[in-house]
């Protein structure tokens, strides 16, 4: 007997599934989606909300992966519901990386770039900016690939489960290259709103963690240059001498190495380690992606109704990511800085804290993570690109067989 789902990873939302399938090849993949009515691919579950839901789910959990390094030595094609961290050992066999990574290595590629997931650094695009070929299993059963330059490729990678099920991707590769983590404490809000651009563009990936207290927090910088000549201060915060957990009081065990000791890219770049439970476990997220240049003023607005939401919170992370062009990405065409809630696990109490940090970012053309909570209803309307999205998901899945009651509210705004 096959597992059923029946929420995500953190059991914050509960499926509605009442049957999962589990092909165990490319062809079993176009046959179970020919004969089905309705499905929802899963990917590793680490959405919040109800874009992975449905009657009946799909997993590619006994599809092979099979990594390949592409001839060219610029690219890996791998099967799309390889874990970043599995696409990492592998490339790391023959001295590859990939640009960037989320928090976490756990989750799945094809789950991953299906909501614009994304790490942080300011000449960093989002994960789905990496991808530079797509193959997907449409509803008849029949594979469609496309390529980065094709028509409506740009459509096609920030997918939000609505096309088909992706069932490999090939992503740009570069070598392998190192990076130093090191924790600067006790930075002032003066000095993190005076100087965002300067802290967030001050390594390769920066991430400025709050839990709006007196002082702002920590700057984590992950950084590929030299860090042996990294002052003791940074912008007023301090340079810390012990290993930090993001969340402050928690056993820092599950969080990746820092002060500033070189290591692999994969070991570094995410906040949590492979083997360990990443976060809490016992959390919520939001996330909102805001112009970078809006990036201060929208944390100013954030501070002026702290009171309304901060004892929800377990950690606020500042991140900033690269203009794209794909189409339903929150970075399309705009540099953003993305104010991530992580949030303690009581579904009622976040959602009216959730509606009180819209209204505050309301005036900066904030966009939501699509895989996380939000309580705003229709967000593809605020994309420039949905009515191409919608004329390529008529094409991809005239019978909407991929479909779901989110989808159609939240991207397709049914009422
Ligand atoms: C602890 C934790 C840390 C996180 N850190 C970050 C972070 O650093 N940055 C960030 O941006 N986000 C982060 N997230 C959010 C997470 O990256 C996204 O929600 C992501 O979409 C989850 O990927 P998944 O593989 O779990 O996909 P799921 O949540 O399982 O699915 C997401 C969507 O992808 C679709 N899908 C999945 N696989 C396929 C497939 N093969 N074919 C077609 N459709 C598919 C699903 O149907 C669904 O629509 C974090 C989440 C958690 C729980």
């Amino acid at each position: 007997m096959k597992r059923v789902p029946t929420a995500n990873w953190s059991e914050s939302f509960h499926y509605s599934f009442r049957d999962c399938l589990y092909p165990s090849s490319l062809e079993a993949v176009c046959v179970t989606v020919s004969q089905a009515s309705r499905i929802k691919v899963l990917g590793s579950r680490h959405s919040f909300n109800g874009i992975v839901d449905g009657d009946v789910a799909l997993s590619l959990a006994e599809v092979p992966i099979d990594p390949v390094i592409e001839a060219d030595g610029k690219h890996v094609t791998v099967g799309a519901h390889s874990t970043y961290g599995e696409l990492a050992l592998f490339l790391h066999e023959h001295g590859l990386a990939i640009h960037n990574l989320a928090s976490l290595p756990h989750i799945s590629i094809a789950g991953a770039i299906a909501t614009a997931t994304h790490g942080s650094g300011i000449s960093n695009g989002n994960l789905a900016t990496a991808i530079s070929g797509i193959e997907f299993v449409t509803g008849d059963g029949s594979i469609v690939k496309a390529k980065r330059g094709d028509p409506d490729f740009s459509g096609m990678v920030v997918h939000l489960g609505a096309l088909g099920v992706v069932t490999r991707v090939t992503l740009d590769v570069r070598p392998e290259f190192q990076v130093a983590q090191t924790v600067y404490e006790g930075l002032a809000w003066d000095s993190l709103l005076a100087n965002l651009d300067g802290i967030m563009g001050a390594a390769y990936s920066v991430s400025v963690f709050t839990q709006w207290a007196e002082k702002a927090g920590a700057i984590w910088l992950k950084s590929t240059a030299p860090s042996d000549d990294l002052p003791a201060m940074l912008h007023g915060a301090h340079r810390s001498t012990e290993k930090r957990h993001p969340i402050i009081g928690l056993d820092p065990r599950n969080a990746t190495d820092q002060l500033s000791e070189y290591g692999r890219w994969s070991d570094r770049l995410p906040h949590f380690k492979m083997g360990f439970t990443p976060s809490n476990g016992e959390e919520i997220q939001s996330e909102f992606h805001v112009p970078r240049e809006k990036g201060a003023v929208a944390i100013e607005a954030l501070l002026s109704i702290r009171d309304k939401f901060a004892h929800l919170v377990q950690v606020v992370e500042f991140r900033t990511t690269a203009a794209d062009e794909l189409w339903l990405s929150p970075q399309y065409q705009r540099d953003t800085l993305s104010i991530h809630f992580t949030w303690i696990k009581d579904q009622e109490a976040v959602n009216v804290a959730v509606g009180h940090v819209e209204q505050a970012l309301s005036p900066f053309d904030a966009l939501p993570h699509w895989g996380k909570v939000f309580t705003l209803g229709n967000i593809g309307a605020r994309y420039e690109k949905l009515a191409d999205f919608a004329r390529l998901r008529d094409r991809m899945d005239p019978q909407r067989k991929f479909s779901n009651p989110w989808l159609e509210k939240v991207v397709f705004g049914a009422s």
